[in-house]
């Protein structure tokens, strides 16, 4: 493409990696991935019943069982309820090795199934009981972690754990025996994923049990009575319904004979949305052949204000674009008193100019995530008039995928990212 070529031979195209500090970002990149992005252990065959039957004669597991019940205790605490994700206080009934709770939670016909005498999969909640995360108290899906004292916690747990620490400005620790906790000093246990993705598990649709690894694949593709919207939803129908029922539903839905004129106001809600995502593209792109783009791959420290309650900030080093020196800071939920007393995490952040600009200087800029970060971010165009007298953006959203994104950046050591500049031309 031409615009690549002119961009590169003629144009300022200021880039300076100075300022990052690219030996420590493998290994904090790669400990963020691998808590977060790991192979399905569903496949593999080692957890048979006969090892998971020796696992519970083993001498460990009665001390394990206590551990979970003196965790549950120490729930009730108003601190440590606050410091746990939203939806966890919801799950911590379902897989506690608490048989009777466990119960509860069962479809009639599992009820009667489960109870007996010999009930066949007693074993089943014993080892759920024992292999579930210390915080939450439900089964991992995903990777677990163990403290250096074995106590397992799942990855979402972990790093709420991190980034609690993070804002407080507090080493983090074990909830069960109070060790220091880092990323790094937290190894993730295999056996206990494995033999957590065999452990039977609900259908939250239709209740049926299945293998745990088995579980998002039949309830996003198979189960029957999975959460479906009509296939004339583009003409506006707003039906919702499990899936046995669609055919019937699509057999008599109103929309597809409708005529042009009355679904011509739901296309045209969809052209809006549609319109909107491409004007902020068409201006990335417009603004990609300014003269004058500086892009910059940089890193967010964590930093704590000296006021008498210190908050956490980050900020970057200083670099140069446009003549002109920069630096990019970041908070957590701006207007919360304490950010670590709620569950709901964002982060905004402001471009400031440390130098004196003779002239006004206008600027677009954008973050993306960039060669050393995995931040699930949006892009999304900021503007800002930088002047003599105003020097610093106002703090504006940094469009992250959700608060457990939020927390996986506050975990981290160090945020890495990508900003993107562009200078209006005068
Ligand atoms: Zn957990
Ligand atoms: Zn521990
Ligand atoms: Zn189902
Ligand atoms: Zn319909």
């Amino acid at each position: 493409m031409d615009a690549l070529t002119i961009t590169s031979q003629q144009h300022e195209l200021l880039r300076t990696t100075s300022s990052t500090n690219p030996s420590s970002s493998p290994a904090i990149v790669g400990s963020t991935s691998s808590a977060l992005s790991l192979p399905s252990p569903s496949s593999s065959p080692s957890s048979s019943a006969s090892d998971t039957g020796s696992l519970s004669s083993q001498p460990g597991t009665s001390s394990s069982l206590i551990n979970i019940v003196l965790q549950r205790s120490s729930l009730t605490s108003p601190s440590s309820l606050a410091s746990l994700p939203m939806e966890t206080s919801s799950l911590s009934i379902t897989r506690n090795g608490n048989d009777q709770e466990y119960d509860e939670i069962l479809p009639a016909s599992k009820r009667s199934r489960t109870t007996g005498p010999d009930a066949p999969d007693k074993l089943e909640r014993r080892l759920g009981g024992i292999l579930c995360c210390a915080v939450c108290m439900d089964l991992p899906n995903s990777a677990v972690f163990q403290c250096t004292n074995g106590h397992l916690m799942c990855s979402a747990c972990l790093t709420h754990l991190l980034a609690d620490a993070r804002i407080r400005d507090e080493t983090a620790t074990c909830p069960s025996c109070r060790c220091v906790m880092t990323r790094e000093m937290c190894s993730r246990n295999l056996a206990v994923e494995k033999a957590a993705s065999e452990l039977p598990g609900l259908c939250r649709y239709c209740g049926q049990e299945l293998p745990r690894s088995q579980i998002a694949v039949h309830e996003d593709e198979k189960c029957e009575d999975r959460l479906t919207i009509c296939g004339f939803a583009r003409l506006g129908c707003p039906w919702r319904g499990p899936h046995h029922e669609l055919g019937s539903h699509e057999g008599s839905c109103p929309h597809p004979n409708k005529s042009g004129r009355e679904i011509l106001s739901s296309l045209e809600s969809l052209d809006r949305q549609a319109k909107e995502e491409k004007r902020l593209y068409d201006s990335i792109f417009e603004f990609l052949s300014f003269e004058k783009i500086a892009f910059q791959d940089l890193q967010w420290k964590a930093y704590r204000t000296e006021d008498f309650i210190q908050r956490l900030f980050y900020e970057t080093s200083r670099f140069s674009a446009f003549n002109q020196q920069w630096v990019v800071k970041a908070r957590v939920n701006d207007n919360d008193k304490d950010p670590s007393q709620v569950c709901e995490r964002r982060l905004s952040y402001q471009l400031v100019l440390k130098s004196k600009p003779t002239t006004p200087i206008s600027v677009h800029y954008l973050i993306l995530k960039g060669p050393f970060g995995d931040m699930k971010v949006a892009p999304y165009l900021y503007r800002f008039d930088f002047t003599e007298t105003s020097l610093e953006s106002p703090y504006t959203l940094l469009p992250l995928k959700d608060s457990a994104e939020c927390n996986k950046l506050l975990a981290a050591k160090a945020i890495n990212f990508r900003l993107i500049m562009f200078q209006l031309p005068k």
